[in-house]
């Protein structure tokens, strides 16, 4: 099929009309109204093939997962999604993979009523690439640099189920990473989460104002807590058995590899924000009713760096606190 079909197909179902939206697909560049008063929260995100979705991965929820991706990242700094582009790489011009890949974007964009406004074709290893727009008062924008001593370290949902996922993946290939087998329903609901991650949008809207610092879980919970960290000048202390976990993670897996996972499994894409103690009982409560509930799983405290307890205060050991490129 020629380019431009592949287009219109994408456009027809994802260029969803909204008034901010003078013009959307179909000339050199998309022109776009932001409303007075609100700042632009602009953020990208690369998903390729074999490296941040197996090769097996169905179309729809490719489409799905590189919206959902990016909106999570607009959903840790408390902005409200308007606008997306999408830059697809394709080894071919399969119009029924387009088709489910765009289907599993509008999916997803529907949701928060964003519309896709623009982006590219080329030809080449699959690899996705969306930019995504939003909203956020001026002032008012979650920051990783704004944790303060004493804060309690919270996460919203339940953490690890992604990485087991993966482990259940790999376990059915007969790969290397084979410790406790998972059942399949368990594996089938972990599965889901790696494949269509929820961005708590409206999660990250009820923080606005009352969280201190945030960011979305997508590297591990070490290692993005760690960031909150570095950008505040602050350390975190980390209660092992208080980290939330699915009923199907918490019934596949003994207690260490599931903390394991809690801690260095990434793709989770839940918010882990800190929040002053007077702060927190309205927020928690205000949580809950928005369909996703947050836990406390430690404190923020003077020094450096994650630190991770288990119930007797002892060290837990995190062997590689979370994915990194070119490592
Ligand atoms: P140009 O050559 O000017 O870059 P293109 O032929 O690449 O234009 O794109 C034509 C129009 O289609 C543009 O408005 C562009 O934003 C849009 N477009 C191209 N690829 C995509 C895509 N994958 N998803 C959404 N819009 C796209
Ligand atoms: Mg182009």
């Amino acid at each position: 099929m020629h380019e431009f079909n592949l287009i219109a197909m994408i456009r027809d179902r994802c260029a969803l009309a909204r008034e901010d939206v003078r013009l959307g697909i179909g000339d050199d560049a998309a022109l776009l109204a932001v409303p007075a008063g609100q700042i632009l929260a602009v953020s990208t995100d690369t998903l390729v093939a074999g490296v941040h979705f197996p090769q097996s991965t169905r179309a729809f929820d490719v489409g799905w997962k590189s919206l959902a991706v990016n909106l999570s990242d607009l959903a840790a700094m408390g902005a409200t999604p308007a606008w997306a582009t999408l830059a697809l790489t394709l080894p071919d011009a399969d119009a029924q993979w387009v088709g489910q890949f765009a289907d599993g974007f509008a999916a997803l964009a529907g949701e928060f009523k964003l519309a896709l406004v623009g982006g590219d074709m080329t030809q080449g290893s699959l690899s996705i690439t969306v930019g995504v727009h939003g909203f956020v008062p001026d002032g008012a924008a979650l920051l990783r640099s704004a944790a303060r001593v004493g804060d309690g370290v919270y996460v919203t949902g339940t953490l690890g189920d992604a990485a087991a996922g993966l482990r259940c993946i790999e376990q059915d290939k007969g790969g290397s990473a084979t410790p406790p087998l998972a059942s399949a329903t368990a594996c089938a609901s972990l599965i889901e989460r790696l494949d269509r991650p929820t961005p708590r949008v409206a999660q990250g809207l009820a923080l606005r104002g009352r969280a201190n610092a945030c960011i979305d879980i997508s590297d591990g919970l070490v290692a993005d807590l760690g960031h909150i960290c570095a950008a505040s000048g602050v350390g975190a202390e980390i209660d092992v058995e208080s980290l939330p976990a699915s009923s199907a993670l918490f019934g596949a897996f003994d207690a260490s590899t599931r903390h394991a996972l809690q801690l260095t499994g990434g793709d989770d894409y839940e918010l882990c924000f800190t929040a002053a103690d007077s702060a927190a009982p309205s927020l928690l409560g205000d949580l809950a009713r928005s369909g996703c509930g947050a836990t406390r799983i430690g404190r923020i405290v003077a020094g450096r760096g994650v630190a991770t307890r288990d119930a007797s205060g002892n060290p837990v050991v995190v062997m590689q606190p979370g994915w990194e490129h070119f490592s």
